[in-house]
């Protein structure tokens, strides 16, 4: 992409949704200029020279710039706005010899560009960019957390690829907490402890991964600790990977867990139904299958039977793939099934609630997770309680475990949703097109 093209563009969008003045402070060519596009990426780099403005543009304005340009480059696309003076290399670049065998631990499919953004990850996914294009000074320590298979390991490798790219020189080194332990045993034991040490202490970023794994081993993360502050003190980039929050990890140093607490962290929820989509999308991209409407019905299908692990999602893609590369099949929901008989239900009723409340969410142009939310205004209250009514009208499922299904509420909660629906179409006959229409939906869906 041309990138004066892509600046023209994006000055005539800001000129055209903002006032004379915020534009000539914010971002007439004297407050704002482009550092870089990196299209791989899809990363804007913007720089300032004022002090404020960064922090205001980046408080304020962030969404919409990353919207401008979204449509000016066709794909999602993040903005990084910083101060000219900090795009400057500020290190000296080392030449040491020393290369923490990183070719062997990075698995170079971890990287950003295979990584779907989605709601459930975001943050994570914008800590993690930051760390690697200013490892040591802007998050650190970062610390991510979240459940198994939701792609800590994957993010915290795409730190460790990026860093690598950008600075081929820097010692980046990624263990899980395992191997950290196995190492430091093994050191002990052979009386190697200095030059296990020496390695720890050299490195410019060190990855690691399912720190959970350190509890109870009391002399390993007195060692990690020393480890830990010898490379904080020294600035150099540290990212650690959990199951739960700091706060929460058991049997581990308190002085640890304050540590990890000292900076970023990041969380990385369950993906919703789009993220999952387009998780499935890419994968089948880059399987370069043709994705015609059985492709797309069936990754519409895993993703709704398959909802919180990333792992058993690709898995349940790849199973199928496989299959129907083997035996020459077609990909189409029904073949689907009957690979992964094992995880899709026929029960119907299971899905069913899933369906209504993708049908209302697009109905009303909101999304599930607004649904699902505590969010309590009118434009959401509504088709909340019309997918609760619909869920209740055309399901077996009781009051508790509607609630249940709609965010975790309580069950009078959907009770008195359901009545206050049943009550408005007493008279509402709008609302009762409205929902005839949704349930028009789901029920030519279903067929
Ligand atoms: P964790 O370390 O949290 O258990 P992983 O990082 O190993 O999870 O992720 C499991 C699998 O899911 C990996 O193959 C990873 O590439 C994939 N994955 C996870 N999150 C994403 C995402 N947002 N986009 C694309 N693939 C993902
Ligand atoms: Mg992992």
């Amino acid at each position: 992409m041309d990138v004066n093209k892509l600046w023209e563009g994006f000055h005539s969008s800001v000129k055209a949704s903002t006032n004379e003045s915020s534009y000539s402070a914010f971002f007439s060519e004297k407050s704002l200029s482009l550092h870089k596009f990196d299209e791989e990426m899809s990363i804007v780099y913007l720089a300032t020279d004022i002090d404020f403005n960064v922090k205001f543009l980046t408080d304020n304005y962030l969404p919409q710039l990353e919207d401008i340009f979204q449509k000016l480059v066709g794909k999602k696309v993040k903005v990084i706005i910083k101060l000219k003076k900090d795009y400057e290399e500020k290190k000296p670049v080392k030449t040491s010899t020393y290369v923490a065998g990183k070719e062997k631990l990075f698995n170079p499919k971890y990287n950003f560009q295979n990584f779907i953004v989605g709601d459930c990850n975001k943050y994570a996914y914008a800590a993690s960019v930051a760390v690697s294009e200013m490892p040591g000074e802007t998050y650190n320590p970062l610390f991510i957390y979240g459940g198994s298979g939701l792609g800590k390991t994957h993010l915290m490798q795409a730190i460790g690829v990026q860093i690598s790219r950008n600075k081929p020189d820097a010692k980046v080194l990624y263990v899980s907490s395992e191997m950290f332990t196995d190492e430091f045993i093994k050191a002990t034991q052979e009386g190697t402890l200095k030059k296990f040490n020496n390695k720890y202490r050299k490195l410019d970023v060190l990855l690691i991964d399912d720190i959970q794994f350190l509890a109870g081993k009391e002399r390993t993360q007195e060692e990690f600790f020393y480890t830990f502050e010898y490379l904080y003190n020294n600035n150099k980039q540290i990212v650690i990977t959990g199951d739960c929050p700091p706060s929460s990890l058991k049997d581990l140093d308190e002085r640890l867990r304050t540590r990890f607490s000292w900076n970023m962290i990041a969380d990385i929820q369950v993906p919703d139904y789009e993220t999952r989509v387009a998780i499935l999308r890419n994968l089948a991209e880059k399987s370069n299958l043709e994705i015609n409407d059985a492709v797309y019905k069936t990754i519409c299908l895993i993703a709704e039977q398959v909802t919180d692990n990333i792992r058993e999602l690709e898995g349940a893609f790849n199973r199928i793939l496989g299959f129907s590369n083997l035996m020459g099949e077609e990909i189409t929901p029904d073949y689907a099934k009957i690979i992964l008989k094992d995880i899709i239900s026929d029960n119907e009723q299971a899905i069913e609630p899933e369906r209504i409340k993708r049908a209302v969410a697009s109905y009303y142009k909101i999304k599930v997770a607004d649904i699902e939310s505590p969010k309590r205004n009118a434009e959401i209250n509504l088709p909340r309680q019309v997918a609760m009514y619909i869920c209740r009208k055309n399901t077996e499922i009781s009051f508790p475990d509607i609630g249940k299904i709609f965010g975790g509420r309580h069950h009078s909660t959907v009770m008195h949703a359901c009545n206050a629906i049943e009550d408005k179409l007493k008279y509402d006959d709008a609302l009762a097109e409205d929902i005839a229409a949704i349930e028009n939906e789901i029920i030519i869906k279903k067929k």
